[in-house]
């Protein structure tokens, strides 16, 4: 490949000093689960999303699925999650015993669309989980309102946000509590697994605590059947060190994405860019486009060593995990439509601005001479 879909290592070698430091100072200490890396992880993330409390767990999903559990979701309820999700956000409601409700995205955005909610809701519904998707934050006023009036909590999934805003104010504080996920390939990523819950609710978070920890609180003592889900100091001590860039890297995404949306703008009628709301402060952990011979732009690029993924070919009711629901294909047309004709281009704060015009040059050359692809 000359131009990866992305690379993790650039993000070491630019902190190297820093990070190798980091991790003798942790070995060195002695003291490598719940301490005080840990805790000063916590605060520093909760103070950059604006919440009261940042509790570390092993995942993204985990932290996903601890949220629920802390709001006391399980058998018997159902949760309204976005139908073109990564498969995390229903496994989340399905780690707490409650059932994956899908709700259409808007076809713009990829993002829930407040308008389809209500008809979802039953009397059996208790949550909302919002995706902010690709690193686009979701219209969360109307969600909010809307759970207001029906009484239900709302949980964001931030997996892929870290560091976007919704009218001003940062993704992971804007509902109940949030889902973060560090995994090494998202904005702030660790070198492992890694996630934390966000919230500025005083209970949920001592609940996620002592969730995390086996239900105990006191060594020992177990208030409740827990699980081992804890993010460790190593991994703690390596994000608080790439916290610290995560702005300037997020504002290099951005000008990645705004170089692809100029490079690109001659075949606007040919090719689907990415619309931004107004309100929105995307963090582009990925910039994907949309095109109806999605596969042939995809081998096209391929032949000229540009790496590209697709997030994600399967909704999660069409996968095999989720035979079980009985829901037909075709009833979730925004869902199937998008991973029929997504591709996600090569995004990432180490990507160059000639690697960007090398991309858009093969794109453009591709529609060129495969008349294929034109419309
Ligand atoms: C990555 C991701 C998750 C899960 O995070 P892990 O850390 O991999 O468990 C959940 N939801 C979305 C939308 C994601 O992209």
């Amino acid at each position: 490949m000359k131009i990866p879909f992305l690379e993790l290592k650039p993000t070491y070698l630019e902190l190297k000093t820093e990070l190798d430091a980091t991790y003798r100072r942790v070995m060195d200490s002695g003291w490598y689960l719940l301490g005080r890396e840990l805790e000063e992880f916590e605060a520093a993330f909760a103070a950059y999303c604006g919440v009261k409390h940042c509790v570390g767990v092993a995942n993204g999903l985990d932290a996903l699925h601890l949220a629920l559990r802390a709001c006391e979701i399980g058998s018997g309820d159902e949760v309204i999650v976005p139908s073109n999700t990564y498969i995390a956000t229903w496994l989340a409601v399905s780690y707490a015993g409650a059932t994956p409700v899908p709700v259409e995205p808007s076809p713009d955005t990829f993002n829930l669309d407040p308008s389809f909610i209500e008809r979802a809701i039953t009397r059996r519904t208790r949550a909302i989980m919002p995706v902010h998707l690709y690193g686009q934050p979701a219209d969360m006023d109307p969600i909010l309102e809307i759970a207001r009036r029906h009484g239900l909590k709302v949980i964001e999934d931030n997996a892929q946000a870290q560091g976007a805003r919704y009218k001003g104010r940062r993704t992971g504080g804007l509902g109940d509590a949030a889902g973060n996920s560090f995994y090494p390939g998202k904005n702030l990523g660790a070198f492992a697994d890694a996630g934390a819950v966000t919230t500025n609710d005083d209970t949920l978070a001592d609940r996620v605590r002592v969730l995390r920890n086996y239900g105990s609180r006191r060594k020992y003592y177990n208030e409740v059947q827990g699980f081992n889900s804890r993010l460790d100091e190593l991994q703690a001590a390596f994000l608080r060190v790439k916290l610290a860039r995560l702005d300037e890297w997020n504002a290099r995404r951005k000008e990645l994405a705004d170089l692809y949306r100029s490079q690109l703008s001659t075949l606007d009628a040919q090719l689907s860019l990415p619309a931004v709301p107004t309100w929105a402060e995307p963090v582009w952990h990925l910039f994907v486009v949309r095109h109806p011979r999605r596969d042939e732009l995809q081998r096209r690029l391929t032949e000229a060593g540009i790496g590209t993924l697709i997030h994600y070919p399967v909704p999660p009711h069409l996968s095999q995990a989720y035979a079980e629901l009985n829901i037909r294909q075709g009833s979730l047309p925004i869902a199937e439509a998008s991973a029929d004709t997504v591709l996600s281009l090569p995004m990432g704060p180490h990507l160059s601005r000639g690697q960007i015009a090398e991309v858009t040059g093969q794109i453009r050359a591709a529609f060129d001479d495969t008349s294929g692809l034109r419309r």
